[in-house]
């Protein structure tokens, strides 16, 4: 085992009190996404206590870079959004929300404060590694178009151009000292379905006279579901779900229009393409049929999370040397989105699950739940695997 893990283990659990601390910080005084102002000030003020310098950017988020001996030689990211929720928390904590329907209810305030502590590690063993440490704290995963685009707009993956990129999201299915990864597509893309069915009501007893918008949608919603099991490739996964449908007429008024919204979820871009056109077609077309018409709109969400294989296996081999290999697990595919998956499509990533669940300690409960919480143990390893996995990756030629 090499010394220098060993050192970084060290200054994990030197740093833990710090790390906890944060991270207590941080939730107490959650802010949503795109508002993330008092949480860069105290990020930034943090690095500066380490000796980093960061810059602002996409507004309310921040990037900075650690320099080791031979900066230029190679680049390694490392991603943590750092938004919370409209969600009123119930947990009773010493350091529960004070931002009274705000909460850290998705880990971001986990994944800040282990990043910041992931820093200070990095900054001190500096002279021990070669290569360029960036480090990217992101605004706004929870809300379109996401940070992470922004981020990306704004330059966050040039000068220096990263090699790779890693980020790390907590999992209240894995239990606490376990870390997941998966090679290859892992999370969905996910684009919100906006429909309306226009037709012409009047009275229930006389359809004759009416278009009805209530038969031309439920139409639409069962023949929207042969797109997926007869045009998609059975080999991709993919979901269609509408949880809105409104129909406001009554026992015997027809409506003049249904409102209908959906999700639909693909883990590839071409097909994610293809499916949203056939949508269309064929809401438009079958409302036409049947004398109505249809306005197909859709909000675009998050492209699929692509994981780049080799990366994740080196990766999960750094771990298995953290953690032990009984530590760490395989990932099925998860279906929900993030936006980390922007970074995928420019730059070799890993995205990979920190374990928080301890059913023993009642910490169970899922994300965006307003009684969600962690095993603040993932913040004493977490933060130091992190920063094993950058130089293991550095130290790659
Ligand atoms: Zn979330
Ligand atoms: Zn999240």
């Amino acid at each position: 085992m090499s010394s220098i893990l060993e050192k970084i283990k060290q200054l994990a659990i030197q740093n833990s009190n710090e790390t906890i601390a944060n991270r207590q910080h941080i939730h107490q005084n959650p802010e949503l996404s795109f508002h993330e102002f008092e949480t860069q000030a105290f990020i930034e003020a943090q690095l500066a206590s380490y000796g980093i310098e960061s810059e602002k950017i996409a507004n309310t988020g921040l990037i900075a870079l650690i320099e080791g001996r031979n900066p230029s030689k190679k680049v390694i990211a490392l991603r943590a959004d750092i938004d919370a929720l409209p969600i009123l928390e119930t947990n009773d904590l010493p350091y529960k929300s004070k931002n009274t329907g705000v909460m850290h209810a998705c880990g971001h305030d986990v994944h800040a404060s282990s990043l910041l502590a992931t820093a200070k590690i990095l900054q001190e063993i500096k002279g021990d590694f070669e290569g360029t440490v960036k480090l990217l704290f992101q605004p706004a995963e929870e809300k379109a178009p996401g940070g992470a685009s922004i981020m990306i707009k704004e330059g966050a993956l040039e000068n220096p151009k990263p090699n790779g990129i890693l980020g790390q999201h907590v999992a209240t299915n894995i239990p606490v000292g376990k870390i997941g990864f998966r090679e290859g597509m892992y999370m969905a893309s996910a684009d919100e379905l906006y429909l309306t069915v226009k037709g012409l009501g009047g009275h229930g007893a006389m359809p004759d006279n009416c278009i009805d918008p209530v038969v031309i949608a439920s139409h639409i919603i069962v023949a929207m579901q042969q797109i997926i099991s007869r045009n998609k490739n059975p080999r991709l996964p993919s979901v269609l779900t509408f949880g809105k449908f409104i129909a406001n007429g009554a026992t015997n008024v027809i409506p003049d229009e249904v409102k209908i919204e959906g999700t639909f979820r693909a883990m590839d871009e071409t097909w994610r393409a293809e499916g949203l056109a056939k949508m269309k077609k064929l809401a438009e077309g079958m409302a036409e049929a049947m004398g109505g018409s249809c306005d197909f709109h859709v909000l675009k969400g998050y492209p699929f999370l692509q994981n780049n294989p080799e990366l994740t296996r080196r990766m999960k081999s750094a771990a298995i040397e953290y953690m032990g290999e009984e530590n760490v697990i395989d990932l099925d595919i998860w279906m929900a989105a993030e936006d980390f998956a922007f970074y995928t499509h420019h730059v070799d990533a890993c995205f990979y699950r920190l374990g928080i669940r301890n059913e023993a300690n009642g910490i169970i409960h899922g994300v965006h739940t307003p009684n969600f919480n962690i095993d603040e143990k993932a913040l004493v390893h977490g933060p130091g695997l992190m920063a094993w996995m950058a130089i293991q990756e550095l130290s790659q030629i």
